[in-house]
């Protein structure tokens, strides 16, 4: 029986760098410390909500607190040369343009286009790239919508983080999704369209009823789910229980589904405490009410959730709220990453002390796992073959899919934070180099072509439409 959710409204307030000194719990903190962090946050996004600040970060925990990490400008991310120098133009008032021409300094070397993303991944249509995709893997299209390329809250560790700095100019994102419609029509072999950001629940129902609305024709029905990748069940829950048009929301949900598409809200969590609040508990079961599936998803970052118990903690939680722990992240490689990033190894072994703490029902989660340029590699063991020690790596998803879920060995190396840092165990590159090189030449991926079966297999299989 759906229970008739109620929460009173709240405004939403949001501080960035320009007023981070009016956020009245950094009162606290010294004039110094304060300076620290707007001396970040020239570089580095910022911006948070008064949820956040309110109800999810515990300011007599501060600076360590887990919350206040992910959300706030830390010292810490930025090399202390760097730090001072934006400190002292600060703090001798320098110019606008002073201060933008070294903190761009500083953020092309945090490398900001990792992965091949937009030199391998823009698909075309007729001759001309489609605005706002990207299909990399075979199966699965990403979308950007361009009124969904903010969001409630910006997390320290993010890695999209040149978008919010103008380093990326999102014009690439679609305005409209006619494009990727049409494009989907010649592409049968996609199944699953995942939109992303930024955060796509930054937009108002009416904007999000645009893209999603054209994907329900019976034309593309070999399209058997969408997806939407949010961080506004942590960051901001009132988007789905008490935003004047979360109603709204929540019938375009119901829709989605009962059109017989899986609607998957991928849901970013990165600490428990997001899924402890009342709001935030309401938002998850008024989304499932919907028939909306939750599948929970964060990256493994220090500072914020570098403790098995952490994740023990918060798979159980995900448990009881019925949603469907799915993934935990290594950090990528850009950004502030030497500040967040764990190892390999020690990641590998806080997904596997976490996993033995819960029952099979949580062991849906995957982890840790590395979306690297060739596709998403899997940590997923650590061993000895033929007397070395080395990590077992899985292709969870694949450029080619021939690649996935094949195994492949690395040198064990305690220090290796990312793929690239690896070496082959016992050859002396990597089974899909070649391959992926002659990628990189061409400019995409794979010729998917041959994938006429698929379209086969979805069309007898049709879609179950729900009265
Ligand atoms: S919610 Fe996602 S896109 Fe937004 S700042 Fe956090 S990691 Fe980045």
């Amino acid at each position: 029986m759906p229970k008739n959710i109620r929460v009173a409204p709240r405004k939403f307030t949001v501080y960035t760098e320009k007023n981070l000194e009016k956020v009245p719990q950094l009162s606290r903190f010294s004039a110094d410390q304060v300076l620290a962090m707007r001396a970040v946050a020239q570089v580095l996004p910022f911006r948070v909500n008064d949820y956040v600040i309110d109800e999810l970060i515990d300011w007599d925990r501060v600076p360590d607190d887990p919350m206040f990490q992910l959300t706030f400008p830390q010292p810490g991310m930025l090399a202390d040369g760097e730090l001072d120098k934006m400190i002292d133009l600060l703090r001798k008032d320098a110019g606008k343009d002073d201060i933008k021409t070294e903190a761009r300094r500083i953020q092309l070397g945090l490398n900001p286009h990792p992965a091949g993303q937009k030199s391998m991944n823009v698909p075309k249509l007729e001759g001309t790239e489609v605005a706002g995709m990207q299909h990399k893997y075979r199966e699965t299209v990403l979308f950007f919508p361009s009124s969904g390329q903010t969001c409630h809250s910006y997390c320290t560790y993010c890695f999209r983080w040149p978008q919010f700095v103008g380093l990326d100019d999102m014009k690439f994102a679609a305005q409209e999704a006619d494009r990727m419609v049409d494009y989907l029509k010649q592409h049968k072999e996609v199944n699953s369209v995942l939109f992303t950001g930024g955060d796509p629940m930054v937009m108002k129902t009416r904007v999000l009823r645009r893209y999603l609305e054209p994907l329900l024709a019976d034309e593309l029905n070999h399209i058997v789910s969408i997806r939407i990748g949010t961080k506004a069940m942590a960051y901001w829950p009132q988007r789905f229980v008490s935003d004047d048009d979360s109603d709204d929301l929540m019938r375009l949900y119901d829709e989605v589904h009962s059109a017989g598409r899986n609607l998957a809200i991928m849901a970013h969590y990165s600490h428990p405490v997001e899924l402890s609040t009342p709001t935030g508990q309401a938002a998850m079961e008024r989304v499932r009410q919907t028939g909306a599936v939750i599948r929970c998803q964060a990256p493994l970052i220090r500072h914020v959730n570098d403790d098995a118990e952490v994740w023990a903690s918060m798979w159980k939680r995900q448990i009881t709220l019925g949603a469907i722990p799915y993934y935990m992240f290594v950090e990528r490689d850009t950004g502030p990453r030497q500040y967040f990033e764990v190892p390999l190894g020690r990641a590998y072994d806080i997904f596997s002390t976490a996993y033995r703490r819960v029952s099979g029902l949580a062991r849906t989660v995957r982890g840790p796992s590395m979306s690297a340029t060739p596709g998403k590699v899997l940590v997923d063991g650590v061993t000895e073959v033929q007397g070395q020690k080395v990590y077992a790596l899985k292709f969870i998803q694949g450029r080619n899919p021939e690649w996935v879920n094949r195994i492949f060995f690395a040198k064990y190396d305690e220090h290796a934070r990312w793929l690239d840092d690896l070496q082959p165990a016992f050859e002396d590159k990597w089974f899909w180099q070649d391959e992926l090189e002659a990628m990189k030449q061409k400019g995409w991926s794979a010729d998917w072509s041959d994938a006429s079966h698929i379209d086969k297999r979805v069309s007898e299989f049709g879609h179950v439409q729900f009265a």
